[in-house]
């Protein structure tokens, strides 16, 4: 199996990218800076998400039937410093502008595939789920939810499933320390999600235990 994981340099995307190539799986990591890490059977590619540049160059460069394509890399600037508007706008654009672009600029390779789309947003965009706070991380995440069941609507005729996905409380930088899972735990369980996807259940927002969240 072919699979592009987005932002795998560290986190939820280091962990996907080490367990499906320690699977056997051909994978690909992006990282927008340089200098990613090394692990055995990844090659990685420089993509900054929110650039169509980069997304048509590694496109162009990863060109051949794809049969996972995983939108993981995001931010969480809701406590981060800086005037609010352009945190917004640094938000959007790469929780739902970028998984828009990532997917557009790998679909001829999907459709040769007839492959997947994993877009890894949040039980925190969840619109059912509203208790209030991080507005900026929500929503973006409520958008890239949106974002993925109307794909699944779109691409089934092509033969492309699309899932969405909580990974879990997971101990990165985004999730800190005290979160409730490791990166390896979310990614064993984002993984069995990711296999189990099929166009009967395109369109699902499930947590990494593969459990329906509520839109
Ligand atoms: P981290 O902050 O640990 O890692 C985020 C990754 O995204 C990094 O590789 C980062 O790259 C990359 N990234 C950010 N912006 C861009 C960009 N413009 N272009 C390319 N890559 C970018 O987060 P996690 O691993 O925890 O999160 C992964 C995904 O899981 C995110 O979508 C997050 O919202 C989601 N999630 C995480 C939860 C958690 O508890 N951790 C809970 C629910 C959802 P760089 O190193 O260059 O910054």
């Amino acid at each position: 199996m072919r699979a592009i994981v987005t932002g795998a340099n560290r986190g939820i995307g280091l962990a996907l990218v080490t367990a499906l190539a320690a699977r056997g799986d051909r994978v690909t990591g992006t990282a927008r800076g340089p200098n990613p890490p090394r692990v055995p059977g990844v090659t990685w590619r420089q993509v900054d998400v929110t650039d169509p540049t980069g997304l048509a160059a590694l496109a162009a460069k990863d060109s051949a039937p794809l049969d996972l394509l995983v939108c993981n890399a995001g931010v969480l600037l809701d406590r981060t410093t800086g005037p609010l508007a352009d945190r917004w706008a640094a938000t959007l654009a790469v929780n739902v502008t970028g998984v828009a672009l990532t997917v557009e600029a790998m679909l001829p390779a999907l459709r040769t595939a007839k492959g997947k789309i994993a877009i890894i947003s949040s039980k925190m965009g969840s619109s059912t789920l509203a208790p209030g706070g991080h507005y900026l991380y929500r929503a973006s995440k409520a958008a890239a939810l949106n974002l993925g069941r109307n794909l699944a609507a779109d691409l089934a005729r092509d033969g492309i499933s699309v899932g969405v996905y909580h990974p879990g409380w997971v101990q990165t930088d985004m999730g800190s320390a005290g979160a409730d899972i490791a990166p390896p735990e979310s990614a064993t369980g984002l993984i069995a999600c990711f296999d189990a996807l099929s166009l009967a259940t395109s369109g699902c927002f499930q947590n990494w235990e593969g459990e329906a969240l509520p839109f």
